[in-house]
């Protein structure tokens, strides 16, 4: 606690004259080079807690720039997957039109060769029938001719 430089009596806080002779009490008042420097270290406080923030900003913008960038790469590399796909169902189905289509043209083939071996089954059988009666002809001739004369005078008429 202060004391009076007069009389030495205490002197309770913020008095301005001392209660006891009266004497004013001297305020030890901030010199302006002190209050200059206290100016200066709250400055430099509020700048470096600028400057604090900045880097926050700064640092925050960077990670969402960083996410941001990530976030079209993973997406880049999705859509050129789905893309990827995409074709590979593509090739696949038209390979598998094609195919179809050729099952379709053997098919046809197929009924077509079944058709000819049809008619190529008739046609044998009309040969068989043909041979067998040429056959029962010749039979028929030959027996005529080692037949007697009667058979074959028969046989002209
Ligand atoms: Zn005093």
């Amino acid at each position: 606690m202060a004391k009076c430089v007069k009389c030495g009596a205490e002197l309770p806080e913020g008095a301005r004259f001392c209660r006891n002779c009266g004497t004013r009490v001297e305020i030890p008042e901030l010199k302006p080079d002190l209050l200059e420097q206290k100016k200066k270290d709250i400055e430099s406080a509020a700048l470096s807690m600028r400057e604090l923030s900045d880097k926050m900003i700064a640092s925050y913008v960077t990670g969402m720039k960083d996410f941001e960038s990530s976030l079209e790469t993973v997406k880049k590399e999705a859509e050129s997957k789905i893309a990827e796909a995409e074709k590979k169902f593509a090739d696949r189905a038209s390979k598998l039109l094609v195919k179809e289509k050729e099952f379709a043209e053997l098919n046809e083939k197929y009924k077509k060769l079944q058709t000819i071996n049809q008619q190529l089954q008739t046609e044998k059988l009309d040969a068989q029938t043909e041979i067998a009666s040429l056959k029962s002809r010749l039979a028929a001739l030959e027996s005529a001719a080692t037949a007697p004369a009667a058979d074959q005078s028969g046989e002209s008429k």
